[in-house]
């Protein structure tokens, strides 16, 4: 138990850390290309926004949240995603009174009490970037062609850009109403969750993974059918932006994502290599989240990635992320005077930006040897009492096997060439 990390989280650990600093730098880097600055909002929020903003009636409100009372009486719950805390310093920080739009970008652990499996975890972490101030449909088109051009760019081929209209809440209550007269016939055969979902969020049974549920929703009527004119031109529109962007995508009337916000536009990136957690990317538009925390009417459009589920693609596409470079220089020292001397020179390599180690267990000169190779040491610089007699070093090139003598007082600057 104490040894054990708490079940669905799991370390970073040193041998794979590289990986996740690879794909930070490049997600850091796209976001600054098209325009996005990083915010970093805290890891907890007031429960309040959580429930407002991802909706009462989802499945993390309801059952996945870790809400938890501080010691001054105030209801806090880790956040399970990027947006409404988003959205929440936006209104608090008043941004939206100047030039719009605005383009944020964040990395950020994510909370859900969630059965944990394969893609699936209870902490895990998020890319995100959000579109505040636009209800232009070229907004859309800009947040998917990011998402797009990220996957390219880490090497994923194998995922395809589903897209839907969750239409808004005036055709939404029409569509809803006729989803429920269809499913009613069939409730008692639903899952236990999806008769949950029935009366607070209907649309969240067409996404059911139940084999069962998936059948009989099948031939359920779609959103796409009861748009009102403003959603299906607003469709349109993204489509045709699209089509000038040359991303290609497939309509997927049964889209529907697992947050209450979305309006208009809902997307995925979705891969069949990584198993039943096919979605590496969802995302869309909400127009009313931010008058619905409390702040003016202020429409949004954005996406969040799973970063263990991009990790897991990247894999599954060969793609190699490239590794750490190793140490530069190892110093290897006998004799006490020559380890004293080796730690200065240590000192000033480092103050000079070269990666440089020295021996700390007492190794023999063999064993200190051995030790640098591990450690992939490109040069190693050799201090005995025949050296710090004559003032030099011996300065070894580990992979061309070559040496040769050095005075003492150039090392630091021939090592730093
Ligand atoms: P899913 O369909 O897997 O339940 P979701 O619709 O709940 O995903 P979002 O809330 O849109 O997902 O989160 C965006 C992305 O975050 C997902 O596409 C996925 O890559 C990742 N993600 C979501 N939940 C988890 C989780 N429990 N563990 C790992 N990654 C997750
Ligand atoms: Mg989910």
């Amino acid at each position: 138990m104490l040894t054990n990390a708490p079940k669905g989280t799991k370390d970073i650990m040193p041998d794979q850390s590289y990986r996740w600093h690879y794909v930070e730098k490049k997600w850091a880097e796209i976001c600054s290309r098209y325009g996005y600055k990083e915010i970093r909002t805290p890891v907890f929020e007031h429960t309040e926004l959580i429930n407002r903003g991802v909706g009462d009636t989802t499945d993390i409100v309801q059952k996945e949240m870790y809400t938890f009372n501080d010691h001054g009486g105030r209801s806090l719950t880790l956040k399970p995603e990027g947006t409404s805390p988003a959205v929440r310093a936006f209104v608090e920080h008043k941004v939206y009174a100047d030039v719009q739009p605005t383009k944020i970008y964040y990395v950020t652990p994510c909370f859900r009490y969630e059965k944990p499996q394969s893609g699936r975890l209870r902490e895990f972490h998020q890319f995100g970037i959000e579109v505040f101030g636009t209800p232009n449909m070229l907004a859309d088109a800009d947040v998917i062609a990011l998402g797009h051009d990220f996957l390219t760019e880490m090497g994923i081929t194998d995922v395809t850009l589903e897209i839907n209209s969750v239409g808004c809440p005036t055709c939404r209550a029409k569509y809803r109403k006729a989803l429920q007269d269809f499913l009613r016939p069939h409730y008692d055969e639903l899952c236990d969750t999806c008769k949950s979902r029935f009366d607070r969020n209907p649309m969240r049974i067409l996404d059911c993974k139940s084999p069962e549920d998936q059948a009989i929703v099948k031939d359920a009527p779609l959103m796409v059918d009861y748009l009102c004119d403003d959603c299906r031109s607003a469709f349109e529109e993204l489509q045709e932006n699209l089509k000038a962007l040359d991303i290609d995508f497939v309509i997927n009337p049964k889209i529907v994502r697992g947050l209450d916000y979305y309006t208009k536009t809902a997307f995925e990136f979705v891969s069949n290599s990584i198993g039943a957690q096919g979605t590496v990317c969802g995302g869309g538009r909400y127009d009313n989240l931010c008058q619905e925390v409390g702040g003016p009417p202020i429409p949004g459009v954005g996406f969040g990635l799973g970063i263990e589920r991009l990790l897991m693609l990247m894999d599954a596409n060969g793609f190699g992320i490239p590794k750490p470079e190793p140490v530069e220089v190892f110093i290897v020292t006998m004799g006490d005077s020559a380890r004293k001397e080796g730690l200065s020179i240590l000192h000033q390599l480092h103050q000079a930006g070269v990666s440089a180690q020295m021996d700390s267990l007492a190794r023999n000169v063999k064993g200190q040897f051995k030790y640098a190779a591990r450690l992939g040491a490109r040069y190693t610089v050799v201090i005995g009492d025949d050296e710090i007699a004559r003032g030099t070093v011996q300065l070894k090139n580990m992979d061309a096997h070559e040496q040769k003598e050095i005075a003492l007082a150039d090392i630091v600057s021939e090592l730093s060439k």
